[in-house]
């Protein structure tokens, strides 16, 4: 099984891809929507497809993006039947199985922070996603959506901590760069409910956090009880559709590329900007026709040079300082930006036509 643990560090919240690479079928666990550009071009990478999304509870922090990905990659939303969400295309509830391939997820409802959130053990109980029922050394707040303070507690004993000591318990949020912790971890050693300490205990600690109320919890509660729907949802996939200007495909590295046949159908309306050295430019590989030279580090110093309302598609030997300049252009503001991929290289290869060798 493939895993990975990714994290959105402007909410703080860890995203999960689960695969089974034999099958090729991949399961994401509380996506974010701002993040899902970046997660939908590493399922790519990996030859994946992603078969489920699906959210731990209805989050007040970050806006999910199951239902963008549901628009974009045709993935299927998940969520537990307490969530009280619109728009699923499965609601899960205690003990019912999320398959992937080989693989499965456990549903375990661990109430508590909300009223509908769910705990997803992987079917060798080796680990389990907490979601923000328990975290590293704390556990979610329970002061909104449902929260119970005596419900959390109950749900972390029975669900969580009657798991195996060495399952690895992956939370659904941190904000001290924690990654991962484990049962025997938590119990022990959790200062809000571990070691000796009682419901009563908890209860107490809990009522006295004092957290303020969360930033995105008007934007995020009432799209995430739509599966991450709303019309700046729509509106965000619309200006994706502004990279439509070419056959685009986004990388985990964070650039666009674009296809050298594309190019080479499209000379006319692009700026190609190949950033190679002078002697490389007219060297064995040559250049493409119309291409013009501009070394990397050079680039920064002639932005002004450049029609910010054309597309700009960066060049060199084999699409590395090219993806560099890309990025450049891209931090500069330029909005139509793609690299060449694999560069001259690729371009040679296909037997598209070169000048100045
Ligand atoms: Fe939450």
């Amino acid at each position: 099984m493939l895993f990975r643990q990714l994290f959105d560090p402007v909410s703080s919240t860890y995203t999960y891809l689960l695969a089974d690479v034999a099958a090729g079928t991949a399961v994401l666990v509380d996506p974010v929507f701002e993040q899902a550009r970046r997660d939908s071009a590493l399922i790519r990478e990996l030859g994946l497809q992603l078969q489920y999304t699906v959210e731990t509870h209805v989050h007040a922090d970050h806006v999910t993006a199951a239902w963008r990905h549901q628009q974009l990659l045709g993935s299927r939303i998940i969520v537990s039947a307490g969530a009280g969400a619109e728009g699923a295309d499965r609601c899960v509830a205690h003990g019912e199985l999320i398959e992937f391939g080989q693989c499965a997820l456990v549903v375990r409802e661990t109430p508590g922070h909300t009223a509908g959130c769910i705990t997803l053990v992987l079917g060798d109980k080796s680990l389990a996603f907490t979601g923000d029922c328990l975290l590293v050394r704390g556990c979610g707040r329970t002061d909104f959506q449902g929260g119970d303070a005596r419900t959390m507690y109950r749900s972390i004993h029975e669900q969580i901590f009657s798991l195996p000591s060495s399952c690895q318990l992956y939370p659904g949020h941190d904000y001290n760069g924690n990654t991962v912790t484990t049962v025997a971890e938590e119990r022990e050693f959790n200062p809000r409910l571990g070691g000796l300490l009682s419901e009563a205990d908890f209860v107490g600690y809990m009522q006295n956090l004092g957290l303020p109320h969360p930033k995105q919890i008007d934007v995020a509660v009432p799209a995430n009880r739509r599966c991450g729907y709303s019309e700046a949802a729509a509106a965000a996939i619309a200006i994706d559709a502004d990279q439509a200007w070419a056959p685009l495909v986004f990388t985990y590295a964070g650039f666009w590329e674009v296809p050298a046949h594309w190019v080479e159908e499209h000379l006319g309306s692009v700026q190609l900007v190949d950033v190679r050295e002078p002697e490389e430019f007219t060297g064995s590989l040559g250049h493409i026709e119309g291409a013009r030279l501009l070394p990397l580090g050079e680039l920064k110093g002639a932005l002004e040079s450049l029609d910010r309302d054309r597309p700009v598609v960066t060049v060199c030997r084999a699409g590395g300082r090219s993806a560099q300049a890309a990025v450049l252009l891209q931090r500069a503001g330029f909005g139509k930006v793609a690299n060449l991929g694999g560069g001259m290289l690729r371009w040679h290869a296909q037997g598209l036509p070169v000048t100045g060798s």
